[in-house]
């Protein structure tokens, strides 16, 4: 997308919280509004009625007319239909079969509206504008409260036959493991997310072992959160750190896999619990995903730490705007 086209309206919905901003081509965020969600779950029509509220502030406060946008990018907290208009189901927003596009055209006449699952969005964006940036092809993996991904090849997200392309999290890593969140058990995210890192950690308490992380959380070591861990980490401790480490090396192992199947130039690696523990935890994972990896030449592909952060979810429905008006 060249430079000098205008730019688009971006939202990033979230279950706690959404954020609106006019973004040009380039990356840039020239103007980002944040909006309430959590006191809208189960009442969709509300919430899209915010959304377009925000859309046309983030235009006011980048200093522009709503007209002078290309288009509307949104990503969301859920898997979409084949189309990639209508949201399957959004747990954290008590969303089921919402038609976020023609609900948002709608209400927003003037925009095509073009909508992403948020992960798949952050791939695109760290492919695009982050540590992905200058490869044909990457794929990216985050580690948060779960364990989302996306591939892109040659500059675009595969979405797969199904638009089920991406769902890293959910490769069966251990037959008969914890139940997931999906209904199957011993999912990646079952044995890398941040529940997966909490558990382990009670483990640890409860073989004896102590942690900083109980005077952290005040004994509640079910509230865990990344930073938390990344507290806890910064001090040194033992058993946060290996919590950390035995998350990287289940991802790794996932990793391995894919890149046996798909042979991606770069892997980002990101997300929450990530991050907690910083290069120590892409290095960690790297090394274990290096040793599944067959071909020789793929062994030495390019495994990195997420750029983005927070803005990962923005750019991608941005992004994601210019890639359905290219396509359009
Ligand atoms: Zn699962």
């Amino acid at each position: 997308m060249s430079a000098l086209a205008p730019p688009v309206v971006a939202i990033d919905l979230g279950g706690t919280k959404a954020l609106a901003g006019v973004v040009e081509a380039n990356g840039t965020v020239r103007s980002r509004v944040s909006l309430p969600s959590r006191d809208l779950v189960g009442r969709p029509a509300e919430l899209l009625d915010r959304m377009a509220e925000g859309a046309l502030s983030a235009a006011t406060a980048a200093d522009l007319p709503f007209e002078a946008l290309a288009a509307v990018g949104v990503c969301v907290p859920g898997p979409l239909d084949s189309s990639r208009s209508v949201v399957a189901m959004a747990p954290n927003l008590g969303w089921v079969q919402i038609h976020v596009r023609e609900e948002l055209e709608r209400r927003l006449p003037t925009k095509a509206v073009f909508v992403e699952n948020d992960v798949r969005a952050a791939a695109l964006s760290e492919h695009a504008l982050g540590a992905g940036r200058g490869y044909d092809s990457t794929l990216a993996v985050f580690v948060g409260s779960g364990v989302g991904g996306g591939i892109v090849i040659d500059g675009s997200l595969y979405h797969g036959a199904h638009g089920g392309a991406g769902e890293i999290g959910h490769m069966v890593l251990r037959a008969g493991g914890h139940r997931c969140g999906c209904g199957r058990a011993g999912c990646l995210e079952t044995l890398a997310a941040r529940d997966a890192v909490g558990r382990y950690v009670i483990d640890e308490v409860a073989r004896g072992h102590r942690t900083l992380l109980t005077e952290i959380l005040n004994g509640d070591l079910l509230a865990l959160t990344s930073r938390d861990l990344a507290q806890a980490i910064a001090l040194s401790d033992a058993v946060a750190i290996r919590a950390a480490r035995r998350s990287a090396r289940y991802v790794g192992l996932a990793i391995g896999g894919v890149v046996n199947l798909v042979d991606p130039a770069v892997v980002v690696i990101g997300g929450g619990i990530a991050e907690a523990l910083g290069e120590q935890y892409v290095e960690c994972a790297a090394e274990i995903a290096r040793r599944q990896i067959l071909a020789s030449a793929a062994r030495h592909v390019v495994i990195v730490a997420s750029k983005l952060g927070n803005d990962a979810g923005l750019l991608g429905a941005a992004l994601t705007a210019y890639a359905g008006l290219a396509s359009n």
